[in-house]
């Protein structure tokens, strides 16, 4: 697979057709709603049965990296996409010998990896943290002296939710997470640590035309390194939003990007935007769409890949997203049933998505809230009041 492959000759994919799916979590099962609806038919392999997108499509239950099965997922789609990024370099070859995947790979070859990225945010003139690649605890000594502390060690391939990663706080963290990190045989990173004001996400989608659209810029909360809170409109300044806007709009012009593409960002206090990781497909950040836009990213990155019209994106009322764990289920399931009062004297409007998955593990996302209000403090408010997302300590 080439870092560089050109993308195939964009196709019209009409409803009626059927879209393959790579991966059967939250985000296909989301994909296929939309979808659906717009009368398009899905099929998604997943090694788990009744995935969360099984139980909205045919399923081919089987391996990420087996061959006969994404040979399978080729012959019953018309077109394919993914809800992840790590997928096998020899499964996306085949995939897009054998059918058509209108993303191409290279713009997964090159997310994938965090220094391939950092190396393609640089090339679309983006600022990153400034880091360093790192082979030995030699070159990590030397890069910390070079950068600083506190600084993150990265795994530069797999990582999600804060795993394969090490924050160094004092020199005497280099030896330890040295000796963790290289236990992974992973390839490493070391970033300077950015103390960020606040984080930003910004969600674009490109079609094979040309035409692109962002959503609105989300400020992401995150708790023990899982996203916790999206807050929509972010309170940032005019000037931050429109910068944080054209930067994803350079990015997915200069990666080429057809379907989604969101771009994780940090702002810092001196107001510089920095871009801290890319992913393309839907976001957890941008399912506030869902109910708060005209157009949601599922609909939307369906309309890219299938060559349709782009939909607006325009906000339609302040929300906030909050995500529902493993942990929060027994009180989310306890508040459900009844009226809440709170809510009304809030005058907010929690919509609730929940994902399907049988086992509420600690940390893993079972849903979402996007929690509609006139404005996004009486959405905090109702959050912060709520017994939801009660922490066990306080
Ligand atoms: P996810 O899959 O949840 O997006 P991930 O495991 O791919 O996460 P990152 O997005 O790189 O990892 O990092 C997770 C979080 O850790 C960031 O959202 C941010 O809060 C913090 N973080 C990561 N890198 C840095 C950095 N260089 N400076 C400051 N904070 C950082
Ligand atoms: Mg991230």
């Amino acid at each position: 697979m080439d870092g560089c492959a050109a993308n195939p000759a964009p196709r019209k994919i009409m409803p009626g057709a059927t879209i393959g799916v790579l991966g059967g979590g939250q985000l296909g099962r989301m994909l296929a709603h939309a979808g659906g609806r717009m009368g398009y038919r899905f099929v998604t392999l997943d090694p788990t049965p009744d995935s969360p997108c099984g139980q909205t499509a045919r399923q081919i239950v089987a391996r990420y990296d087996d061959r006969e099965a994404a040979r399978e997922l080729a012959r019953l789609a018309d077109v394919i996409t993914y809800e992840f990024e790590n997928v096998d370099a020899g499964v996306a070859a085949m995939l897009e010998a054998e059918s058509y995947v209108p993303q191409g790979s290279g713009l997964l070859f090159t997310t994938q990896h965090r220094l391939r990225e950092k190396r393609a945010l640089e090339a679309a003139g983006a600022r990153v943290a400034p880091y360093a690649e790192i082979r030995s605890l030699a070159e990590l000594q030397e890069a910390v002296a070079r950068l600083g502390l506190p600084a993150v060690l990265k795994t530069a391939t797999g990582g999600y939710d804060g795993k394969g990663q090490w924050v160094l706080r004092e020199p005497s963290d280099v030896g330890p997470a040295w000796a963790e990190a290289s236990r992974t045989g992973a390839e490493l990173v070391l970033e300077q640590f950015i103390r960020f004001a606040k984080e930003l996400s910004v969600i674009a989608a490109r079609r094979p035309s040309g035409e692109i659209r962002t959503f609105p810029p989300a400020e992401n909360v995150h708790v023990r390194n899982i996203l916790h809170l999206s807050i929509v409109p972010a309170r940032i300044s005019d000037a931050v939003r429109l910068e944080a806007e054209q930067l994803a709009l350079s990015i997915a012009e200069s990666l080429g990007v057809v379907g989604l593409i969101a771009v994780e960002m940090f702002l810092a206090e001196d107001g510089t935007l920095y871009v801290n990781e890319l992913a393309p497909r839907p976001h957890n950040s941008g399912h506030y769409t869902m109910d708060a836009c005209r157009t949601s990213q599922f609909e939307q990155h369906i309309r890219a890949i299938c060559d349709l019209p782009l939909g607006d994106t325009s906000l339609l009322t302040p929300v906030v997203m909050v995500n529902v764990l493993g942990e929060h289920m027994k009180r989310l399931m306890a508040w459900l049933p009844d009226a809440d009062p709170e809510a009304a004297r809030l005058g907010v409007e929690p919509k609730l998505h929940l994902y399907g998955k049988a086992e509420a593990k600690k940390g893993r996302k079972m849903g979402h809230l996007n929690v509609l209000a006139p404005h996004a403090d009486a959405a905090l408010a109702w959050i912060s009041q709520s017994e939801i997302w009660r922490t066990e300590e306080a």
